[in-house]
């Protein structure tokens, strides 16, 4: 579904991806872990169009050439990016944050359903409809972030550290979420710090150190992987 090879990009001087390949297949799971700095935020936003890379570079989906395209026509690829909580917009309500979301869709009717889809997920944020989205809690701006980008009918949603900021319990409800969503039909691409729980929840993974890919497999195998236990899980 999405391919992404050799993919460098640059901050000024600073070579922040040192020429990454990965692929995620329809109806995975995938996460791609790694600590501070390792360049997990860059991938995402070099696959949504936001920042431009190299041009060696090549990202494709569906097998079409999307490299370097502007963000709405990936969003209108339906590759859709859920930021980091916080980047809700705090001083309109819930559903004027999730209408947002549904800028690419012209039909009233498929609006609705996505709606109702959304609110079906996330009781909270019906409840909470009007409210003001910068007086939510964390993790209900969290819900909030993952409702908008649901509003665009993503084939492939990517998830830019769902788990920021939370509590545990929050986290888990969180990591949950994510599970339903791939069950109702929905690709995942999960970038986490918290790699116990994304390697939990995950078909495969990657790790990236520095700008580079340092390992790849299967999720669960790489749970119990010397090198990820002691660099990633604190074990
Ligand atoms: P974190 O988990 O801390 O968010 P990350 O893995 O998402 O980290 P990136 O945000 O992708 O890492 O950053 C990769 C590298 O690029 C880092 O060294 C970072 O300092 C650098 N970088 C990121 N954004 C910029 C920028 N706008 N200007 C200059 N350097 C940047």
């Amino acid at each position: 579904m999405l391919e992404v090879s050799n993919l460098h990009v640059f901050y000024g001087t600073i070579h922040a991806l040192k020429g990454i390949s990965l692929h995620v297949d329809r109806g995975e799971i995938v996460t791609l872990v790694g600590s501070n700095g390792a360049g997990k935020s860059t991938t995402l936003l070099s696959i949504a169009g936001i920042l431009k890379p190299e041009k060696e570079s090549r990202i494709c989906f569906e097998g079409a050439e999307i490299t370097g395209l502007p963000s709405a026509r990936i969003v209108k690829n339906r590759i859709v990016l859920s930021p980091e909580g916080r980047e809700v917009f705090p001083g309109m309500g819930v559903e004027q944050n999730l209408m947002l979301g549904a800028y690419t869709c012209k039909k009233k009717a498929k609006i609705k359903e996505n709606l109702d889809k959304v609110y079906t997920l996330f009781p909270r944020l019906k409840e909470r409809r009007s409210q003001t989205a910068g007086t939510l809690s964390g993790g209900e701006q969290q819900m909030l972030a993952i409702g908008r980008a649901l509003m665009s009918d993503p084939e492939l949603l990517m998830l830019d550290e769902p788990s920021m900021g939370l509590a545990p319990n929050l986290v888990k409800m969180i990591f949950e979420l994510i599970v339903r969503i791939n069950k109702m039909g929905t690709t995942i691409f999960l970038i986490e710090q918290n790699a116990n729980m994304a390697l939990k929840i995950a078909d495969r993974a990657y790790v990236l150190e520095t700008g580079k890919i340092k390992l790849e497999g299967n999720a669960k195998e790489l749970l119990t992987n010397d090198e990820v236990r002691k660099a990633y899980l604190g074990v």
